[in-house]
Formats: structure tokens, sequence, C-alpha cells
């Protein structure tokens, strides 16, 4: 289960920044995760609530801003975008030749500290 070591990174990541700006408990941190980037949220909010114990970030929420995904078609040359997790075609003609350019993002968008 990789939600997991995200749930750590994002668990060391936020704790850092919470340190370094000389507070001591984080309330919240809001993530943007991409609908294509493989991680279910509902795993990474379970994997988190289990490693933020006994740390800054005890009483921490997760907050999840979903970004859809976004891509180009080969085939019709135009941008779409799609909530869909797996874009298999494009959406405005239906053609399989495209590149999908967002949705598989990460991000700490926002660190809420107290
Ligand atoms: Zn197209």
């Amino acid at each position: 289960m990789h939600e997991v070591s995200i749930a750590l990174n994002v668990l060391d990541i936020a704790i850092d920044n919470c340190r370094k700006s000389g507070y001591d408990r984080i309330e919240s941190i809001r993530l943007k995760i991409g609908r294509a980037a493989g991680i279910m949220p509902d795993a990474l909010v379970f994997a988190f609530d289990a490693v933020k114990t006994d740390t800054l970030a005890e009483k921490a929420t997760i907050i999840i801003d979903h970004a859809p995904v976004g891509g180009s078609c080969n085939t019709c040359k135009k941008n779409f975008v799609s909530e869909e997790t797996y874009v298999l075609c494009c959406p405005e003609c239906g053609s399989n030749s495209f590149r999908i350019n967002s949705g598989r993002e990460l991000e700490i968008i926002d660190i809420e500290v107290v």
C-alpha cells in the first residue's frame, strides 16, 4: 500500500514546515491530488490517521482537492479535461491517440498551523 509512504512523506514535510515557522501544532493539511495520480484518497486519509499519532500533526485533518485529468488530442488537436480516473479516449472525438498533460500531481497546497 503505497499510500502509507505518501502519508509519511506528507507528514514529514508538514512537520518540517510547522517547526520552521515556529509553531507546534498542525491543524490541517490541504492536498491536491490528480485523478490520474493512482492514489486512493480514502486510503491516504486512513494511512495518514495511522502515522500522525504522537506527532505535531496528531489532531490534523487532511483536506483533499481533486484535480481533473487534462490532456490534448493528437487527432482533433483539442485540449480536454476529464473527471474520470482513467481516460481511455479523447472525449471530443473518441480517438485513442492523446497525451495526458495534468492530473498526475500530488501537491501540498496549504498547511494550517497554530
Ligand atoms: Zn480528439
